[in-house]
């Protein structure tokens, strides 16, 4: 019986009418600013039509929303998410993957993969499943993994030849292993993406190709550290960094919790987090206390925190490509709720509403080779939308009134989202 219903639930989507966004303030995020009074036009999972609401009337057909006095922006990436793994069962995947959705989040790089991913991948793109757009990397590409030159070439062909998306460096990889993988993902066309191995070394990275970066990582030793950073080593980390077109992923938040002086109380009190499993919450209790009985003590936690923020903004100033991603679900990190406290993070840091969101926005689409595809609200454009009661360029947290999000076309209003995050938080308390 399943076959026939898929098909059929398949067969409606193409048919359903179309879901037209009335009266609405757009962020477009191709350029600055707020284009007033739009309709905007969705049939299936595209954006159809948008122009200026005294001229574009919705089709007699189509589902109206109310769009006055509202601001409507794309879709985010979390560009560092960990999908749960198939042991964990269909029910917290589809939590998880929810999550995403009910934060606006609509796409999400995959950082640690396994094949159940791209069959889930897939699922989404097919509109079986709710869930943000994925892009998965391999199983990770360590020094254990991948302990030979010939077993890092072999990894790379197998997960090229699996169908991921790209390939997730790790920690422990050799100089020579490295250069290996990265000669096989040149040869295949595959991006490789992640860690800076100790052994190989940021410069080398970089030099290589490796498209981004994440966590910073051995940014702060290849500056000298909290005692010998000066101006000048972090520029020339920084050119090194811009000219070889490398990404940056921050997730500062998540070095705010290793780093910073929050205990696992005032953690743990965090109000997403009755959205996870009580399992997660108590395994980051664990961790967490783990860490903080190795870690320096705090003022020197905070100086490295305050020199990680001090390398952010001098890449971001000097032009180089920054996208959001938060390593969710690492300590304390709701899925799609940690986009929300990264963000807060980058305000923080110095950095403006506008550039925050095209972070999270643009900037994804473009490190994908993505940007005709989503990222910006235009016509041609997936239909990946997030639905605002107040402009979030006036004040970034104002990403957090949602009146709605659509994902994949699909348009789910807030009032939806609140139940569901509801009874996702009644199975988890
Ligand atoms: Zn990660």
């Amino acid at each position: 019986m399943l076959a026939p219903l898929l098909l059929l639930s398949i067969a409606l989507q193409g048919s359903s009418p179309p879901v037209a966004f009335v009266d609405v303030n757009v962020i477009p995020m191709n350029r600055d600013g707020v284009l007033e009074h739009q309709t905007l036009i969705v049939r299936g999972d595209r954006i159809a039509e948008m122009g200026l609401a005294a001229q574009l009337r919705p089709p007699g057909d189509a589902t109206t929303i109310d769009g006055r006095g509202r601001y409507l922006m794309p879709g985010m990436t979390e560009m560092h998410g960990h999908l749960p793994n198939p042991t964990a069962g269909a029910e917290l995947t589809e939590n998880v993957l929810f999550l995403y959705v009910a934060n606006g989040v609509t796409t999400v790089r995959g950082m640690l993969g396994n094949l159940a991913h791209l069959e889930l991948k897939a699922r989404i793109a097919r509109g079986e499943l709710l869930g943000p757009r994925l892009w998965v990397a391999g199983p990770a590409l360590s020094g254990n993994a991948a302990p030979t030159p010939e077993a890092g070439r072999r990894l790379v062909e197998e997960q090229q030849a699996a169908g991921f998306d790209h390939l997730k460096i790790q920690e422990g990889l050799s100089r020579e292993t490295y250069d290996t993988i990265v000669a096989t993902a040149k040869r295949l066309g595959m991006r490789f993406a992640g860690h800076v191995p100790d052994a190989v070394g940021l410069y080398h990275v970089l030099e290589s190709g490796q498209a981004s970066i994440e966590h910073l990582d051995n940014y702060v030793e290849t500056v000298g550290g909290v005692d010998s950073a000066d101006d000048a080593r972090i520029a020339r980390v920084v050119a090194a960094t811009c000219a070889a077109h490398a990404w940056t992923v921050p997730t500062l938040a998540l070095w705010e919790t290793f780093l910073g002086t929050d205990d696992s109380a005032a953690l743990a009190a965090r109000a997403e987090l009755r959205y996870v499993p009580q399992a997660w919450r108590a395994s980051w209790a664990e961790q967490l206390a783990q860490m903080r009985k190795t870690t320096p003590p705090n003022d020197q936690r905070l100086a490295t925190l305050a020199l990680r923020r001090r390398i952010l903004k001098a890449l971001q100033t000097a032009g180089c490509p920054v996208a959001l991603g938060t390593d969710s679900p690492q300590l304390y990190s709701a899925p799609g709720f940690s986009i929300l406290r990264e963000m807060r993070s980058l305000t923080a840091a110095g950095l403006s509403p506008q550039q925050i969101l095209d972070e999270a926005t643009r900037q994804p689409a473009r490190y994908f080779g993505a940007e005709q595809e989503f990222g910006t609200v235009a016509p041609g454009k997936r239909a990946d939308l997030v639905l605002l009661d107040a402009s979030p360029l006036a004040d970034l947290t104002n990403i957090e009134r949602r009146a709605g999000v659509m994902v994949n076309g699909r348009w789910l209003p807030e009032a939806d989202i609140r139940a569901r995050l509801e009874r996702i938080a009644a199975a988890y308390q």
